[in-house]
């Protein structure tokens, strides 16, 4: 979702799931370091948010059907498990929330000041989306919006690894990799949300999150190059000089 207006701001909310592994300190300090503005940092996002009703407001954003955007009142026990999740005693996998409807849902629930200035959201919850020119839904690893969200679990599963690592058996799948994928409470993890939070900041800065050179902005579609450009790589000249400028412009 690319947006032409430019949407800068003076302060970031960065709000990161009880249940995340991270090093939430090191993240904010990372972030605060690069862009010389004031990072806040919360907790679970729904926690902070919560008012009676929430949990079915969530469980209707789930994913029915991989190949259609169609949703449907949740049972009860889909309810009750939104709601466990909320409390933070639960994590559950398997389940796959629609991206942009989920987003729309968090806007709803953002303070005026968290609207207007940058606000991130990180969780383990796994989001899709199915844009118009695809036949199924994508798992994505961060959503550019207001707020933005990025997804641990889908930096670990949405960029794919090679094909033959599907098709080979149990053990011997690590075996016909030459690197080591993402997986989840990577100690890779911090460095690789922390280019994913510079994508958002460079979506809203100048509309365009992505960049084809060696680069900690590159789109990665490929596990391999998650490892390659969002954990190894820093960011290119150009994208040096904007975050610089950015991070000097008086306030
Ligand atoms: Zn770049």
């Amino acid at each position: 979702m690319n947006c032409s207006i430019e949407l800068p701001f003076d302060k970031i909310f960065l709000y990161v799931d009880e249940q995340e592994d991270l090093d939430r300190d090191k993240l904010k300090e990372i972030i605060q370091q690069r862009t010389s503005r004031s990072v806040k940092l919360k907790c679970d996002f729904f926690k902070e948010k919560y008012s009676k009703g929430l949990e079915e407001d969530i469980a209707w954003t789930r994913v029915r059907k991989k190949n259609e955007r169609k949703f449907q009142k949740p049972l009860p026990k889909e309810v009750k498990i939104e709601s466990e999740m909320i409390e933070g005693g639960k994590e559950i996998r398997g389940i796959i929330y629609d991206g942009f409807r989920l987003l729309r849902l968090m806007r709803e629930l953002l303070t005026v000041e968290e609207e207007k200035e940058h606000t991130l959201v990180i969780s383990k919850r796994t989001v899709g989306t199915l844009e118009g020119n695809e036949d199924r839904y994508h798992v994505r690893a961060v959503i550019n919006g207001i707020p933005s969200l990025i997804s641990t679990t889908g930096i670990v599963e949405g960029p794919a690894k090679p094909r033959e690592y599907y098709f080979a058996y149990g053990d011997q799948r690590e075996d016909v990799l030459d690197f080591r994928p993402m997986s989840h409470s990577d100690e890779r993890m911090e460095s690789a949300v922390a280019s994913y939070i510079l994508q958002t900041i460079f979506w809203r800065l100048t509309g365009d999150p992505f960049c084809g050179r060696d680069c900690r902005l590159y789109n990665s579609h490929w596990q391999r190059e998650v490892i390659e450009y969002q954990v190894r790589s820093g960011l290119c000249e150009k994208h040096e000089n904007i975050l610089k400028s950015f991070s000097e412009k008086p306030r």
